[in-house]
């Protein structure tokens, strides 16, 4: 299958993974595997790990695996890429950066109310530092940009989990009538090859993204109501499709109910 990608920012991103202390998480073996939030280029680098890691029947079985729900984070969907039987890993090497830094005591400097952190105390869990991963933070940012992935109103798409990457990648009739998503469409199409399958699809992103899209349509119109309702509907009908555009369809609530 298809190698790893060689362009400077995947160096980058693989160096900044590495620079993380590890964590030791004595006999519990991922009890915190969601489906993992990652930026485009992290999925590109997950995918390429996979397609090397896997055979090319192995990789589509496991693309065409059903969501399962996670019983210790509910309304989370078990990381597809977690062995059953084992709880181990089956993509260790490309794992995300949410997967590394879940546990690090240092998160707490960025917590907000809908973060989750390990209560299994794992050792090596105060190693890094909040200076180093402010610094981890800026790199992942900067590679993004790099990557000429900007994202403008009404989509902040800078990060997704995987099964709604995988959606993502496999429908590419998204970016239909949404130019603001292009250049991710752009990005991917040049990135990533997988082979092809027939996607019936992992998650309601295209309700979502056809949700946000009355909300600007109701703002535009200056519809309050229809705004608030829609604003609601964004934050609870799409629990499938994880964080995405959660902070931002807070905000705009916040803003509307001043
Ligand atoms: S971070 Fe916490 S929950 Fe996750 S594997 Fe380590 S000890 Fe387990
Ligand atoms: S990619 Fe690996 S480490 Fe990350 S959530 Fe999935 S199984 Fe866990």
């Amino acid at each position: 299958m298809q190698a790893l990608p060689n362009k400077a920012f995947y160096a980058k991103l693989q160096q900044t993974y590495e620079s993380l202390p590890s964590l030791d998480c004595g006999n519990c073996s991922g009890d915190c595997c969601v489906s993992p939030t990652m930026t485009a280029p992290e999925f590109v680098l997950m995918m390429q790990a996979a397609c090397q890691l896997f055979t090319e029947q192995e990789f589509i079985a496991w693309l065409k695996k059903p969501v399962l729900e996670h019983l210790n984070y509910p309304g989370n969907h078990h990381c597809r890429f977690q062995d059953t039987d084992s709880g181990r890993c089956k993509v260790y090497p490309g794992r995300a950066m949410a997967c590394r830094l879940f546990g690090h005591e240092a998160l707490r400097h960025f917590e907000n109310a809908d973060m989750e952190f390990c209560a299994k105390e794992p050792g090596n869990r105060f190693a890094l530092s909040k200076d180093h991963l402010e610094n981890i933070f800026e790199t992942i940012q900067t590679i993004h940009h790099n990557c000429d992935l900007y994202y403008g109103e009404p989509y902040f798409l800078m990060s997704l989990h995987l099964d709604a990457w995988i959606d993502f990648y496999y429908a590419p009739n998204l970016v239909t009538n949404r130019p603001s998503l292009a250049s991710l469409r752009h990005f991917l199409d040049t990135e990533l090859h997988l082979p092809p399958i027939n996607h019936s699809g992992h998650t309601t992103l295209p309700g979502k993204l056809k949700t946000i899209d009355l909300l600007f349509h109701y703002i535009n119109h200056g519809d309050k109501t229809q705004c608030l309702e829609t604003l609601e509907s964004l934050l609870n009908d799409f629990p499938s499709v994880g964080s995405y555009y959660h902070d931002e369809a807070k905000q705009i609530l916040q803003m509307l109910q001043k």
